[in-house]
C-alpha cells in the first residue's frame, strides 16, 4: 500500500473515531439532560397537585379545571395520590394507564424518590408528607413526545455531520498526505535521473531545515562524494597506466633498437643494464600500486601488535643508508620523550616502515645536500616524528595537492618520482589513528609533522 494511502486512512480513522466519540457524548448527554428536565417538570407537576389537593384542600374537580387551562400542562399527563393505606384519593387517570406496581409503592413509600418508564410513560413517584402521620404516594406521570422529537432530530443531524465529516477528512487527508510527500515524489524522480555519467546533478534541497531537505543535503552530499571518488579513481587509473607505459615504452624501444643489428657484448650489457632499471621501475610501482589498495581504507584500522616507532626508524634509516651512500640521516631525541612506552603504538611494522622510509627519501631526495634531519618529541596526549630538510620544497598552491596520488610539484619534475608515495604515507598514518601536516616553503626547505595520538599508544 502507497504511504499516501496509508496516511489518507490513518487520518480517516482518526477523524472518525474522533467525531464518533464526540457525537455520541453529545447525543448521551443531551438525553441525560432531557429526562433530568423532565423529571423536574414532573416532580414540580406531583408537588403542585398534591399542595393544591391537600394543603389548599381544593376538591378534585377544582383541581382539573386549573389543570386544563394551565399552559404548562405535559402532554398525556397523569396525576395518581394514594393515602397510606394505598387507596386512591386522587386521580387523573381515567384510563388506569399508569399500573400501580408494588415495588415502586413501596420504594416511595421508604422515601425515597423513583422515576421509571412504562411503556411511553415517564414516571416519577415521591411521597408528600403532610404531617409525621399523613403520609402520602404521589405519582406524576407523562409523555415527553417534544423531548423525544428534539432528541430524534439531534441523532439525525448528528449522523449527517459524522457522514459530511467523514468524506471531508477523507479527502482532506488525501490532498494533504499528497502535499506532505510532494517534496519525497520530487526527490525520487530527481533521482531517478541520477547515473553514473550524471553524478554532477543534484537534489534541490528546498529550505534544507526540514527532515526532506536534511534527506536531499545528506544525499547530495554523498552524491558530491561518490563523484569525487569516481573522478579520483578515472584520473587514478589514467596515471597508474600512464606510469606503467612510459618504462614499458621504453623497454620496448629499447630492445626493437637492440634487434636491429648484432651488438657487443659491451652495448648489450648496457642497454640489459638500462632494461633491467625500467623494469625495477614497473615492479616499484606495481608494489606501490599494490599498498595503495592494501592501506585503501579510510580512516583507522584495528591492528593487533605493538611496535616501537624509534626502532622501526633507526632500521629504515640503516636501510636507506646502506642503498644510499649519498643520504645523510640526522636523528634527534627531544627531552620530552621520557622512556620508551612513549614510543610505543598498536600497528605495522613494515607499513609504518614505508611510511617512515618515503618521508626521508623525500627530503633527501629533494636537498642539495641530501640531508633529513628526524627528530622525535611528545606531550601530553601526543608523540611526534618530524622530518626536516633545507631542499627545494613546496609551493604554497600545491602543499595540499602533494597528498593526492601521482601529483609532482612543479618545482620536482626533474627530479626522479611517480607522486605516489606521500599519498600512501598519508593513508597509512591515518590507518594508524595519526595525522600527518606539512609545513614548507619554496627553496627554503620542508618539515613534515607525523602525530600519533594517546589513544592509540599503547600501555605498555
Ligand atoms: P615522488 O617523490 O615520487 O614524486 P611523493 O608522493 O613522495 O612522490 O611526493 C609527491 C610530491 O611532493 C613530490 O613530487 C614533490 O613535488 C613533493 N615533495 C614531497 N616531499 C618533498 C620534500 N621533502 N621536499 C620538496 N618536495 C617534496
Amino acid at each position: 500500500m502507497q504511504i499516501r494511502t496509508r496516511l489518507t486512512l490513518q487520518f480517516l480513522l482518526i477523524g472518525a473515531v474522533i467525531m464518533i466519540l464526540a457525537s455520541f457524548s453529545i447525543y448521551f448527554f443531551s438525553a441525560r439532560y432531557r429526562q433530568q428536565a423532565f423529571m423536574e417538570r414532573l416532580m414540580a407537576k406531583a408537588r403542585i397537585t398534591s399542595n393544591l389537593l391537600l394543603e389548599a384542600n381544593l376538591n378534585a374537580s377544582m383541581i382539573e379545571q386549573l389543570e386544563r387551562s394551565n399552559p404548562n400542562k405535559l402532554n398525556s399527563e397523569k396525576i395518581i395520590i394514594l393515602n397510606s393505606n394505598d387507596d386512591i384519593i386522587f386521580t387523573t387517570d381515567y384510563k388506569n394507564e399508569i399500573k400501580l406496581r408494588y415495588d415502586v409503592l413501596e420504594s416511595i413509600r421508604s422515601g425515597r424518590q423513583v422515576f421509571y418508564q412504562q411503556e411511553e410513560y415517564e414516571i416519577m413517584g415521591s411521597l408528600y408528607r403532610l404531617s409525621v402521620n399523613e403520609r402520602f404516594l404521589v405519582l406524576a406521570g407523562a409523555i415527553d413526545n417534544e423531548g423525544k422529537h428534539h432528541l430524534e432530530q439531534l441523532r439525525i443531524i448528528l449522523l449527517i455531520v459524522c457522514l459530511i465529516s467523514i468524506i471531508i477528512i477523507t479527502v482532506a487527508g488525501w490532498m494533504y498526505s499528497g502535499r506532505a510527500l510532494k517534496p519525497i515524489s520530487d526527490v525520487i524522480k530527481r533521482v531517478e535521473e541520477i547515473s553514473v555519467t550524471s553524478l554532477n546533478l543534484r537534489i534541490d534541497e528546498g529550505n534544507a531545515k526540514d527532515e526532506i531537505g536534511k534527506l536531499a543535503a545528506t544525499f547530495n552530499k554523498m552524491l558530491s562524494r561518490l563523484e569525487k571518488s569516481f573522478t579520483m579513481q578515472k584520473d587514478f587509473i589514467a596515471n597508474a597506466s600512464h606510469e606503467l607505459r612510459t618504462p614499458l615504452t621504453a623497454i620496448n624501444g629499447q630492445l626493437e633498437v637492440l634487434s636491429l643489428k648484432d651488438r657487443t657484448n659491451d652495448e648489450y650489457k648496457t642497454e640489459i643494464k638500462s632494461v633491467l632499471e625500467d623494469t625495477r621501475r614497473i615492479i616499484d610501482l606495481a608494489n606501490r600500486l599494490l599498498l595503495i589498495a592494501r592501506t585503501s581504507a579510510e580512516g583507522p584500522i584495528s591492528f593487533n601488535s605493538n611496535v616501537r616507532v624509534d626502532e622501526i626508524l633507526w632500521q629504515t634509516r640503516d636501510e636507506l643508508l646502506r642503498f644510499n651512500k649519498n643520504f645523510h640521516i640526522n636523528s634527534n631525541i627531544d627531552e620530552s620523550v621520557e622512556d620508551e612506552s612513549q614510543m610505543t603504538i598498536t600497528g605495522d611494522e613494515s607499513l609504518l616502515k614505508v611510511a617512515f622510509s618515503n618521508l626521508i627519501e623525500n627530503g633527501c631526495k629533494y636537498s642539495n645536500n641530501h640531508t633529513t634531519n628526524v627528530g622525535l618529541n611528545s606531550s601530553a596526549n601526543t608523540f611526534r616524528v618530524t622530518f626536516k630538510d633545507n631542499g627545494i620544497g613546496i609551493p604554497e598552491d600545491e602543499k595540499l595537492k602533494v597528498f593526492e596520488p601521482f601529483y609532482r610539484s612543479r618545482n620536482a619534475k626533474t627530479y626522479p618520482g611517480t607522486g605516489i608515495g606521500l599519498s600512501i604515507v598519508k593513508q597509512i598514518i591515518e590507518n594508524h589513528n595519526g595525522n600527518i601536516e606539512l609545513m614548507s616553503e619554496a627553496g627554503s626547505g620542508t618539515e613534515i609533522t607525523v602525530t600519533f595520538h594517546l589513544s592509540r599508544i599503547s600501555e605498555t
